[in-house]
């Protein structure tokens, strides 16, 4: 598959992915947008039929096919129930990168802020550090609480004003780029392995400390921590948005940075990124140039919980309060995209002897976010009413019950 500025999409997408679903409905119940609505053509099914008859020429990439593709929340739920295997993170990228090709939903509103995100904030770590700079002052002044209590909001459009209370907290330090610890764990037998750590594009403005506290477990556990100063973006906000060639870009700009013949890993600590991180392979699959280190990369990538279950993380030494309380909450697209399950059933293993909480409505968290976030109003609508069923799946009978050890402190 090979994608230049004038070709389709889905046309020139392998026809055994654009096949694969046989209707058969199952992915139906895991969908949250298909729960919210119960139209067939915001199901997975109903999606990819919509999909398929663009590929077939029997249908134009119209707005009403844009505004599907983008009520898609993207959670992958439906690629864990399908029994096909349909590949639907394909679809859907070249579904929106359609979508965007054809200019299906263009108009100057939408298309001067995807400039601005897209284009210019998200594509140079150093506008997105000047611009969370700035946040900070703003945040740090008193200004954000000022706006907030004056009313002055009130005068924004309302755009502006559902989204200004989710401006995050901008961290005082970013992750420092370029760090390379010579740490030897004196205590670690094993070999010590060698990571490259991403820092991302928003966590590193607002969970700085998370990648810090993520560098800081790899040290602990054996691991010499490369952060490469000239990584960018990962490129998953571009992939997920239908800019195939930006989404490229970042890429060779990580694999550049990455020296991913002497690392062991890549770790990130963000599921969404690292969902995406792991298709680099097919991102590039055009690019002789970088093909074999994409493939590399693909095959490095491990989101932080997975690789530390892989080299067998050691406990923290030290008591935790006994009234402590642990909880695992299981992302979409670590779930879903990465295919990673195991670490929730091993850290309840480690960890048996503290108190566990069950992460109530794991979708619950994942609509939230969404109808926070989701340009569509009919979704933030939905969810704001209560429309949308965010009960969890059931989850295994350990996770529920607090352990015996656990029910003796409480
Ligand atoms: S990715 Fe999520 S929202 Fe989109 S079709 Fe699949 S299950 Fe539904
Ligand atoms: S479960 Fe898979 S094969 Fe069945 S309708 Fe959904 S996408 Fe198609």
């Amino acid at each position: 598959m090979s994608h230049s500025v004038s070709e389709n999409f889905l046309k020139d997408l392998d026809y055994s992915v654009v096949q694969q679903c046989m209707h058969c409905g199952m992915c139906l119940p895991t969908c949250p947008t298909y729960d919210a609505t119960k139209r067939e053509s915001a199901s997975p099914r109903g999606r990819i039929a919509l999909m398929r008859a663009v590929a077939d020429g029997k249908l134009e990439a119209t707005k009403a096919f844009g505004d599907e593709m983008y009520f898609c929340l993207g959670c992958l739920a439906c690629e864990t129930a399908c029994p096909a295997g349909v590949d639907y993170a394909n679809l859907f990228e070249m579904a929106r990168a359609e979508t965007e090709r054809v200019g299906a939903l263009a108009n100057p509103k939408r298309n001067l802020i995807r400039k601005f995100l897209l284009r210019w904030l998200f594509f140079s770590r150093a506008r997105l550090r000047l611009v969370g700079r700035l946040l900070w002052i703003y945040q740090k002044l008193g200004l954000q609480t000022f706006v907030r209590k004056s009313g002055l909001m009130r005068l924004a459009p309302k755009q502006l004003r559902e989204l200004e209370p989710l401006s995050p907290t901008v961290c005082n330090h970013f992750t420092p780029l370029g760090y390379h610890s010579e740490f030897r764990n004196p205590q670690s037998a094993i070999r010590n392995r060698r990571v490259g750590v991403l820092a991302g594009c928003v966590a590193d403005l607002t969970f700085s400390d998370v990648n810090m506290d993520t560098i800081f477990v790899l040290e602990q556990n054996g691991c010499e921590v490369f952060v490469p100063a000239g990584q960018e973006c990962c490129g998953s906000l571009h992939g997920h948005n239908g800019e195939w060639e930006m989404a490229k870009a970042l890429a060779r700009k990580n694999l550049d940075a990455f020296d991913v013949h002497v690392l062991d890993a890549i770790i990130i600590n963000a599921a969404g990124c690292g969902s995406h991180m792991r298709h680099y392979d097919r991102l590039l699959e055009d690019d002789p140039a970088y093909l074999e280190r994409a493939k590399l990369w693909s095959e490095k990538v491990r989101d932080i919980s997975e690789y530390l279950v892989e080299i067998g993380f050691r406990k923290p030494a030290g008591k935790m309060n006994s009234k402590t309380r642990l909880t695992y909450h299981e992302a979409c697209h670590l779930v879903h995209g990465q295919k990673s399950r195991s670490s929730r059933g091993h850290c309840s293993q480690r960890f048996r002897d503290m108190r566990w909480w069950n992460c109530p409505r794991q979708r619950g968290v994942v609509a939230a976010r969404e109808f926070t976030t989701s340009p569509n109003p009919r979704w933030r609508r939905n969810c704001r009413r209560g429309k949308s069923s965010t009960s969890p799946p059931p989850g295994p009978s350990w996770w529920r019950r607090p352990t015996p050890a656990a029910s003796s402190r409480s």
